[in-house]
């Protein structure tokens, strides 16, 4: 067991993983740039190390920091969180390399599904449906030009490097493809050092349906159901629910299963989340994270399962605690990200929180690093907490997310509350009916957002 373990991190999944680890007795060590100091996350670890300036590439970026911070505090394993470090395979590496344990994923498994070209060939080997689109990449224009007639516009050029949204360029029709190609290589090549890009058919009415799985990193791997999360902005998500209102029990049975053994064949370690694009009942595989998903408390409602404390034990080398047919799904979750932004053009804004109250209540959690008084630095992502309700079906969650967000009290900056009042009132909400564009149309129609 360890006895000690470091959170690469910040704010509210900092939080959570000290969270699960002091239910297993496990001592923490919160590590912090200088804009941090006053941090909830540093309150509340047993330790903290200082590790850089508020830039976040010269501290919670900065890998030889974080392995000192190891060494003086004798933190034995490190806890990535999500963002940051969480998917960078040479992080991995030089974790081990001094002896320490990542509490996720092997290198291998981070490098293969890092580059989108590499992760969608593996998936399709592994027998997982795939958007149609490029063989591998697409060096020229010309090429990429005879690709989209072959697959049909509307296509979508994409950065095998990329993430967050970006490096990914919608071509409408032929006369689209020479811009759509050139930028999507050239965010690649700025946002993630490399231009190498591919080309997949555009799905004009999907929705975005992600499987967790976690491997034991022994060939035994289960999954545990889907989250629809197509309320998005940007590609950004917003709001995410379990289960997917459009997802009958056959189809969760069917694609799960394709997913565990997949993840099992490849003798996955740790939490992981296979990315699909659903429409017409057909499943298409998009991007595999390696990681915890910041909206991993969804499925922890509705399974009665601690995703991070799973983690933490197969890091040891300990068994999952649950089989497949352990996890049975009780009732719906429902998750919205509170960010400090202003609408309606989603401009961050940090600042001093004046009064914050929580809510509460059965089936209310709120997974936030906020408190009265606190400073949100102009460093980081804007995201402030995560507001989760869970209820015994689908209309309880809803009523219980508008209650719960009526308790909710964040003053001092703008945030992105109003905008969810405003959602519960829309009939496509209420009735599940939505998909990756609706958020995009209602935000232009009703805030002339675009
Ligand atoms: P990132 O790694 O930047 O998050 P993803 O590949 O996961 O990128 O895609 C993010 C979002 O972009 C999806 O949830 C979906 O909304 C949209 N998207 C990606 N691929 C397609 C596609 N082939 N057709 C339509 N929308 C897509």
């Amino acid at each position: 067991m360890f006895s000690k373990i470091l959170v690469a991190n910040r704010g509210e999944i900092a939080l959570r993983v000290i969270r699960a680890a002091r239910e297993m007795g496990i001592q923490t060590v919160a590590v912090h740039s200088t804009a941090d100091s006053d941090a909830m996350h540093v309150r509340m670890a047993d330790e903290s190390v200082c590790i850089g300036p508020p830039s976040s590439t010269q501290s919670y970026l900065s890998i030889p920091a974080i392995i000192a911070a190891c060494e003086i505090t004798g933190a034995e394993a490190i806890h990535p969180g999500y963002g940051f470090l969480s998917e960078n395979a040479n992080f991995v590496q030089v974790i081990e390399d001094h002896g320490l344990t990542f509490i996720g994923p092997t290198a291998e498994h981070i490098r293969v599904m890092g580059d989108k070209i590499t992760a969608k060939d593996t998936m399709k080997k592994l027998g997982v449906p795939c958007v149609p689109g490029s063989d591998g990449g697409v060096t020229s224009l010309e090429e990429a030009k005879r690709i989209g007639e072959e697959i049909g516009y509307p296509v979508i050029i994409k950065a095998t490097a990329g993430g967050g949204g970006k490096g990914m360029k919608v071509a409408q029709t032929a006369k689209d493809m020479e811009k759509a190609f050139q930028t999507a290589r050239a965010e690649g090549k700025s946002n993630f050092g490399n231009d190498e890009v591919y080309i997949e058919k555009y799905l004009t009415t999907p929705r975005h349906i992600e499987i967790q799985v976690f491997g034991d990193g022994k060939g035994n791997a289960v999954h545990l159901g889907e989250r629809d999360c197509s309320l998005q902005r940007r590609h950004q998500k917003v709001f995410e629910e379990a289960p997917g209102p459009s997802i009958t029990e056959e189809e969760r049975a069917r694609i799960g299963k394709v997913c565990a053994d997949a993840v099992a064949n490849i003798n996955y370690i740790g939490a992981g989340t296979i990315e699909f694009l659903y429409e017409n009942g057909e499943f298409y595989f998009i991007e595999m994270n390696t990681r915890l998903q910041v909206e991993h408390p969804v499925t922890e409602a509705i399974f009665g399962v601690d995703l991070v404390r799973e983690q933490i034990r197969v890091a040891e080398g300990l068994p999952m605690s649950f089989t497949q047919d352990d996890l049975q799904i009780n009732g719906h979750a429902i998750e919205v990200r509170i960010n400090a932004e202003k609408l309606p053009n989603f401009s961050p804004c940090p600042g001093k929180i004046t009064q914050y109250h929580a809510p509460g209540g059965l089936g209310v959690r709120m997974d936030s690093a906020l408190y009265d008084g606190y400073s949100i630095p102009p460093f980081y992502d804007s995201l402030i907490g995560k507001l989760i309700v869970h209820g015994r079906d689908r209309p309880e969650a809803l009523a219980r997310l508008g209650r719960a967000l009526g308790e909710l009290i964040v003053d001092g900056v703008d945030t992105t509350v109003p905008l969810f009042h405003a959602l519960l009132a829309e009939e496509d909400i209420q009735s599940g009916g939505y998909n990756i564009h609706w958020l995009e149309h209602w935000l232009e129609t009703n805030l002339g957002d675009g």
